[in-house]
């Protein structure tokens, strides 16, 4: 931040420089001055251009990082809820299947209450009144072994009864350890899905934490960015500023002194004058001539001067503008690369750059301008078109 805050402060006063630089120059030694001034400014400008991009570049990998780092949660975050949707149905599950076993245990209960009463009636009926049905039974009996036979029948039918219960009560605990189980298991499943619901709400933490880092570095990010902006427009600014100045000093050359700027090829795409633009599709001025030839060939100075630019701009990519002094210059746009850089004296057909597609361009070619005191010319008379 602090270093963001020193290079707005470096733009702020370089805008303040240039608005106190911009009275017009009076003597040539004034117009050096100006000139020094604005190179350096420039060269500034160029730093904190590049800085400015470094700094996007590496909040730019920053902020994929985390968003990598966000998408991993995310996922994570993702199969925890599907785990938890599959344990909510085994809870379920396990739910219904301890009702079917509580109703079940109820009708063994039923069952069990029922074959009670009926035991507890044949018991009171051997037992209770056991002496008079005995005595009945004896009397009733025609001898002491049907007396016996009918005891012992009685006895039987006891015992059944007696077994019976027995058995339904094992039934009945069967289903009794069955439904401890099942609440074992639900209560295993219960555990394990609040493991998991705690865990899912420590990655919604998570991910929420990494979305407010994602959120701060495209802050930074667009802030850099407003800041690049502010520091092109500033170079665009002082570049028209340096042109200006230094079109003016000396002598032009005549156009038998020029000559045709791009060796390899002479094939003219598009001729200086009214044009619909290629890319915009509306009709407006072709401020050069564009020269189609293939990306990487030669562009060479069109007449001896100085290069007064190397520059970057979103309209004519890599260009490069000589000096030809008495205020003529031209210009060598949508280069793939500098050769000549600022300061550097040029002859005629000497290598400049490359042709390239750089900047608002459909394909690789050299748009050359001629211009007087900063305006476009037909560079028709110059280069024998
Ligand atoms: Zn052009």
């Amino acid at each position: 931040m602090e270093k963001r805050w020193k290079k707005y402060c470096s733009t702020i006063v370089l805008t303040a420089l240039l608005t106190t630089i911009m009275v017009p120059a009076v003597s040539a030694d004034d117009t050096d001055d100006q000139l020094a001034e604005y190179r350096r400014m420039q060269q500034q400008l160029k730093d904190d251009i590049a800085n400015s991009k470094k700094e996007i570049n590496n909040l730019t990998m920053e902020k994929n990082k985390n968003l990598q780092s966000l998408k991993a949660i995310n996922d994570n975050l993702t199969q925890i809820s599907q785990q938890i949707d599959l344990l909510n149905i085994d809870i379920a599950n396990a739910e219904s299947q301890i009702q079917v076993t509580e109703t079940e245990i109820n009708n063994k209960q039923q069952d069990l209450d029922g074959r009670l009463a009926i035991f507890n009636t044949r018991l009171k009926e051997i037992y209770m009144y056991g002496d008079v049905d005995f005595l009945e039974v004896l009397l009733q009996s025609s001898d002491l072994t049907d007396f016996l036979t009918r005891f012992e029948y009685l006895r039987y039918i006891a015992e059944n009864d007696q077994r019976l219960l027995e058995e339904v009560k094992i039934l009945k605990q069967a289903l009794e350890d069955e439904k401890a189980s099942l609440v074992t298991q639900k209560n295993d499943l219960e555990a394990k899905k609040a493991e998991h619901v705690s865990r899912s709400e420590e990655l919604k933490v998570a991910s929420a934490k990494q979305q407010e880092i994602i959120s701060s570095i495209q802050g930074d990010i667009d802030e850099e960015m407003a800041m690049l902006d502010a520091f092109e427009e500033e170079s665009n600014k002082i570049a028209t500023q340096i042109v200006n100045l230094q079109s003016k000093n000396g002598t032009a050359p005549s156009a038998s002194q020029f000559v045709w700027p791009c060796p390899s090829s002479k094939r003219v795409t598009s001729s200086y004058g009214m044009r619909t633009h290629p890319i915009k599709k509306t009709k407006s001025m072709h401020t050069g001539v564009d020269i189609g030839a293939s990306s990487g060939s030669n562009i060479v100075a069109a007449a001896p001067g100085t290069v007064i630019m190397a520059a970057y701009n979103s309209a004519y990519g890599n260009y490069t503008i000589i000096d030809h002094g008495g205020g003529l210059s031209t210009m060598y746009a949508h280069q793939s690369a500098f050769v000549a850089k600022v300061g550097d004296t040029v002859m005629a057909g000497d290598v400049i750059g490359k042709v390239g597609s750089t900047g608002l361009s459909t394909g690789p070619h050299l748009h050359f301008e001629v211009r007087i005191n900063g305006q476009h010319t037909s560079p028709n008379p110059y280069i024998g078109l």
